[in-house]
């Protein structure tokens, strides 16, 4: 038997989630590697799942948990025999296939990629899915031409996972990164992540006008809705906005005046699916350039009772940084 937290449909169509004991029995018989989880998360999908805010969770029961660190136990998979350390991001675990947020999960190899040599699980899933999708942002940006040189960065939905790992990831590349937030008390705490100024999410997530005053170089946007339109309409020209995330909707009610007169480029980013080399690329620059002490000012320790709270709080936007699941104790 093992721990895990299990989601269920109630008759009446809401749902309800609960810390139980499973065996191996009950774990997805698609799957050819078995794993014990040393280390998962709670991310914002992770909130709209344990709280069924959102749907999505399409197959029940669900153990939730879109990510995973720790160690293989079990493995028909070519690449992969017992003991080797693996990172699992996405590809629909936690939604339609039983995912990490429990002591063991059985996944499929072509999902797994190795965990960086020396990451442990507990820093791998400080990062999480949400400072995964920071650098695949921060990477787009540089495949794009946006240099330390080229101007400001605007990150938005500052003080969240996805946010505070861009401020971190971005700074320490020697970017000039301002910080969007609508918590004016953690204006020190992005300070201290590497941002040089921090502005008052107001300023951008109201309906403004289709062509603002160019102030951007680059933008990483975990928000979407009228703020990804505001920066967009702030974008200097040539500029490239990564849009990933939709705290505030998932509404682009906006202009096309940015593309066609200022040629700003708007470019997607999607972790669940992203393909394996990009994957491991990103996880490699992870491990090179994410400065450790700034990711554990991010992180807090939580345990799998905890993540049941802590799941309705990400959705209320009141965590700051990320949470790293000890599913151990
Ligand atoms: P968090 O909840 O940790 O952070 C979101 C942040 O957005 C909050 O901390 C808050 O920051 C800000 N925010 C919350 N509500 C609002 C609002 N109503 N209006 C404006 N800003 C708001 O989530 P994550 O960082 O983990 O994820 C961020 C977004 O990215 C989510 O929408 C998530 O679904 C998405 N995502 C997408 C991925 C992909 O593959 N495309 C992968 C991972 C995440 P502050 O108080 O500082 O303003």
């Amino acid at each position: 038997m093992f721990n895990a937290i299990l989601l269920n449909k109630n008759e009446d169509g809401t749902t309800n989630a609960r810390l139980t004991q499973l065996d191996d029995a009950q774990l997805p018989a698609d799957g050819d590697v078995t794993v014990r989880i040393d280390y998962s998360t709670v991310n914002y999908k992770d909130g709209l799942a344990i709280t069924g805010k959102s749907p999505v969770v399409r197959k029940w029961p669900m153990v939730p948990g879109i990510d995973g660190a720790g160690e293989v136990i079990a493995s028909s998979h070519p690449d992969w025999k017992e003991g080797d350390a693996f990172v699992l991001n996405g590809w629909g675990v936690g939604e339609m296939h039983m995912g990490c947020l429990a002591q063991r999960a059985r996944l499929k190899g072509d999902w797994l990629i190795p965990r960086p040599p020396g990451m442990s699980a507990k820093t791998a899933m400080a990062i999480g899915t949400a400072g995964y999708t920071a650098m695949l942002c921060a990477m787009a940006l540089q495949d794009n031409d946006v240099t330390k040189d080229s101007g400001d960065i605007l990150v938005t939905g500052a003080s969240g996972g996805v946010g505070s790992v861009a401020v971190a990831i971005l700074s320490g590349w020697g970017y000039r990164v301002v910080a969007s937030t609508g918590k004016s008390a953690e204006a020190d705490y992005l300070k201290s992540l590497g941002a040089t100024e921090v502005i008052d999410r107001a300023e951008l997530s109201a309906p403004g006008k289709p062509l603002q005053k160019e102030r951007w170089a680059g933008v990483v946007d975990a928000v979407g809705s009228h703020t990804l339109v505001n920066a967009l309409a702030q974008t200097r020209y040539g500029g490239v906005v990564t849009a990933c995330g939709l705290a505030q909707g998932l509404d682009l009610p906006g202009s096309v005046a940015p593309f066609i007169l200022r040629g700003v480029r708007l470019i997607g980013i999607d972790s669940v699916m992203a393909p394996k080399t990009r994957r491991i690329a990103a996880w490699q620059k992870l491990a090179a350039d994410l400065d450790a002490a700034k990711l554990a000012a991010i992180t807090q320790e939580i345990t799998l009772a905890d993540a049941l709270v802590k799941a309705r709080d990400i959705i209320e936007g009141k965590v700051r940084g990320r949470l790293v699941v000890n599913v151990n104790v």
